[in-house]
């Protein structure tokens, strides 16, 4: 979808294309788009002359004769085109104007979202949909923002900077880029930013969309303002795009993250949330070298919650000895204690075990790890977590280091550890290898030796 800037630049684009020229026939589509109807759009139309381009918000207006303006918004694929009066329609043409000088214009909308709208000159701006926008970046005051933010319930900032109520003129990219630049969390309450960092929001704001103004905005997708036209902004984004690439303030790898539904990418170091610790989830497979991990981060002074020690203090509860015994049958169950190993060769044959044990523990696991959480005093702590993918723990990890290890290293530790390498493994099978190592800042191999392990971490000097 373009943004402001890209709209902008499409305005420039089309001003000296459309200016002067006289309308002599326009052929609809696609009347569907037309919302204030088709037949009076091409009747009022007909024989005016187009005297500018402008753009207020993410809306083109295109200023005719007799005081008629067209509005048009472009949505997701909406793109205009230079074409020959006559020409033949393409694919997805919504409207064509024929020019009275052999030229034309070609609306095509690929999504087919885009809105056209016959308008006065009074009303283009003081009737919806222009005039629900807020103000942009350059009309709003710091204090006018930081009052709009108070007023936001429980939302965080990204998706506050997204309401064009409030301030208009910022998308996904540069939503992100701009709290990049202010170094705010995107997860932070939008209530509780202060009036320092509304003023910059503001600074940065109108600082990167007129840096992409002059860049004629982003190739973002498909999308590009004119046949062989392409924007230059795409080289400035520093967040957006990025996700698990190094910072290029401090290295960590940028975080992505769904946030309101629209992806997000922030660097957990330098935009850090306040009052939280930063949080490292390490995962992997049985027996790859997770606690080896855990503990070499132990050291630099990362807390640890270990989700594996939990299982196991909660096999002492009472409740969970019952529910288990009601599961399972009371051969899971051996002088009063819960037999993890007859239990470990039930969920090893049989994936309806698995999916019943799981479903007993891992609201209890996360609920407890939560809690850990909440209650931790650490700045930075490691959530050691075999399976985090999926799970409510992965949003609120900052940083997610997989450790990957070939099946003869872990059948080597489960041996030594006295563990039963065959029935162990067999609860790896369906491990999310791929969704691991795509959401991964840091991937290990954890096929060799501890030593060989800790000189893989060493290489990350920011842990
Ligand atoms: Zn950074």
């Amino acid at each position: 979808m373009p943004e402001l800037p890209e709209v902008e630049t499409i305005a420039r684009i089309l001003n000296p294309l459309v200016q002067g020229k006289t309308i002599a026939s326009i052929r609809v589509l696609r009347p569907k788009n037309i919302r204030t109807g088709a037949a009076g759009f091409v009747a009022s139309l007909t024989g005016e002359r187009f005297l500018a381009v402008t753009r207020k918000g993410k809306f083109l207006l295109f200023h005719l004769t007799h005081g008629k303006v067209v509005v048009s918004h472009l949505r997701m694929e909406g793109k205009y085109y230079e074409a020959k009066a006559g020409c033949t329609p393409a694919k997805h043409d919504v409207l064509i104007y024929d020019f009275s000088d052999g030229s034309a214009l070609r609306y095509n909308d690929v999504r087919k979202f885009g809105v056209l709208l016959l308008k006065s000159e009074e009303d283009a701006l003081s009737t919806p949909p222009v005039a629900d926008l807020g103000p942009e970046p350059w009309d709003l005051t710091p204090e006018a923002l930081y009052k709009g933010l108070r007023l936001k319930k429980k939302e965080p900032i990204k998706g506050a900077l997204l309401d064009q109520r409030l301030v208009s003129g910022l998308g996904n990219i540069y939503a992100d880029e701009v709290l990049f630049a202010a170094q705010i969390n995107p997860k932070t309450p939008a209530r509780e930013i202060t009036l320092k960092e509304c003023g910059a929001l503001l600074k940065e704001a109108r600082r990167i969309l007129e840096l992409a103004i002059a860049e004629g905005g982003s190739t973002i997708r498909s999308y590009h303002a004119k046949e062989g036209i392409d924007g230059e902004m795409q080289h400035n984004l520093l967040a957006y795009g990025r996700g698990n690439r190094p910072c290029r303030r401090c290295g960590f790898p940028l975080r992505k993250i769904a946030l309101g539904g629209r992806g997000t990418v922030y660097c957990p170091s330098c935009q850090p949330l306040q009052g939280h610790p930063l949080i490292v989830g390490v995962t992997g497979p049985i027996a790859s070298g997770k606690s080896a991990v855990a503990s070499y981060l132990a050291k630099k002074g990362y807390a640890v919650i270990d989700a594996d020690r939990l299982v196991r203090s909660l096999y002492g509860k009472e409740a969970v000895k019952k529910a288990v015994a009601v599961l399972f049958g009371p051969k899971a169950l051996k002088n009063g204690k819960v037999d993890k190993s007859y239990l470990l060769g039930l969920v090893s044959k049989s994936p309806k075990d698995k999916k019943a044990l799981e479903g007993l523990l891992h609201p209890l696991v996360f609920a407890d790890i939560e809690k850990k959480i909440a209650a931790t005093k650490a700045r930075r702590l490691v959530l050691d977590v075999p399976l985090l993918m999926g799970s409510p723990l992965e949003k609120e990890c900052d940083l997610i280091i997989a450790i990957l290890a070939s099946e003869k290293a872990q059948e080597a530790r489960l041996a030594a550890r006295g563990a039963d390498p065959k029935k162990s493994l067999a609860l790896n099978q369906g491990w999310p290898r791929g969704a691991a190592k795509k959401a991964a800042g840091i991937v290990l191999d954890g096929s060799g030796d501890l030593p060989a392990l800790e000189k893989q971490l060493d290489a990350y000097k920011f842990l």
